[in-house]
């Protein structure tokens, strides 16, 4: 489905079949010179379809057309080899180029979810159903590396890269401060929170979230075009609504741990979680992992803040409250 968004700008919608995020906003943005398309979809023949269909209606010369991609995810990259030509440009980032092009370290994060008590029986089924292993593009690609900054112009705009990391390790965002528009990628969504999780004791990835929200707040912008649902004018006011979700979020830990101590997998399983399913038994394995990432992403943050400790009892990683907290 296309929608014009402005002069030139152009929605594509890329269905993701059996995800709770519907579908992917790949944005295309014509000029007489150079095409740019932003995010592709799943490595998958729904998307590969949808994404022709909608090139086709906007006569999109595939071989003019260079991309740009938000971050690694796969409902982001993944069907980019098959779009891909000799000429093109695939504008990415540096930490989530380094990432995608070393693979999947599929045994790290096996361990890294066994030492948090995710259950013996779910972690390596779970982990290869998960759909952003399943539609991963699997070739190494070359990326034109972009930082903060950088320019991208393309007919009569030029969008400016914000490095905007949190949901990804090098997640980034494109400003164009003409027109007002902010491309979000999973930065900013509208009704639904971008899924912010930690599966390493590399970074402190909430912490990060927030101080790239900060950084959006300060911009003038009219229009987010995020990577999944709808577009959004108010940016100012749904950046509050996202750190007052994390707050709660991070008070509903805490409340939860003054109980006694306990792993990330058993604190994920008392959460509230805003989800269809009844009960925590009854989630798909693939959403129990998206909650207990972003479980160990507020537990990494509370851990770095003083509020928590941890240590290491039969094998698992347990939490438990700091005096100061
Ligand atoms: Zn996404």
């Amino acid at each position: 489905m296309i929608e014009e968004i402005a002069v030139n700008l152009y929605k594509n919608e890329i269905p993701l079949p059996n995800s709770p995020l519907k579908a992917l906003n790949s944005y295309v943005v014509k000029s007489s010179d150079r095409n740019l398309v932003i995010d592709t979809g799943w490595n998958q023949k729904e998307c590969l379809d949808a994404m022709h269909k909608g090139l086709r209606k906007l006569g999109i010369d595939i071989r003019k057309t260079d991309f740009f991609i938000t971050h690694l995810h796969s409902d982001h990259l993944g069907l980019l080899p098959s779009l891909i030509s000799d000429a093109s440009l695939i504008y990415f980032n540096r930490p989530d180029a380094d990432r995608f092009n070393s693979g999947v370290r599929v045994d790290a994060f096996i361990s890294f979810a066994r030492l948090n008590g995710f259950p013996e029986e779910e972690l390596q089924a779970s982990l290869l159903s998960h759909p952003g292993f399943k539609f991963r593009a699997k070739e190494k690609l070359v990326f034109h590396i972009l930082k903060e900054g950088d320019l991208i112009r393309i007919g009569d705009y030029a969008f400016t890269c914000l490095e905007t990391p949190g949901h990804s390790w090098g997640h980034m965002c494109l400003y164009e401060p003409h027109q007002k528009i902010l491309v979000a990628g999973d930065h900013i969504l509208n009704d639904i929170s971008p899924n912010i999780q930690s599966w390493s004791d590399e970074w402190n990835p909430l912490k990060a979230y927030l101080s790239s929200l900060d950084k959006v707040y300060g911009l003038d912008i009219e229009l987010v075009l995020p990577g999944h649902r709808g577009t959004l004018r108010n940016v100012k006011g749904r950046i509050e609504e996202l750190r007052h979700h994390h707050q709660e979020r991070l008070e509903e830990i805490t409340s939860i741990l003054k109980k006694g101590g306990m792993n990330a997998f058993e604190i994920g399983s008392r959460m509230s979680w805003d989800i269809v399913y009844d009960s925590w038994d009854v989630f798909p394995v693939s959403q129990k992992w998206f909650a207990v990432g972003e479980v160990l992403a507020h537990l990494k943050y509370l851990e770095e803040e003083g509020t928590l400790r941890r240590e290491i009892q039969n094998q698992t990683r347990i939490y438990s409250l700091t005096a100061r907290s």
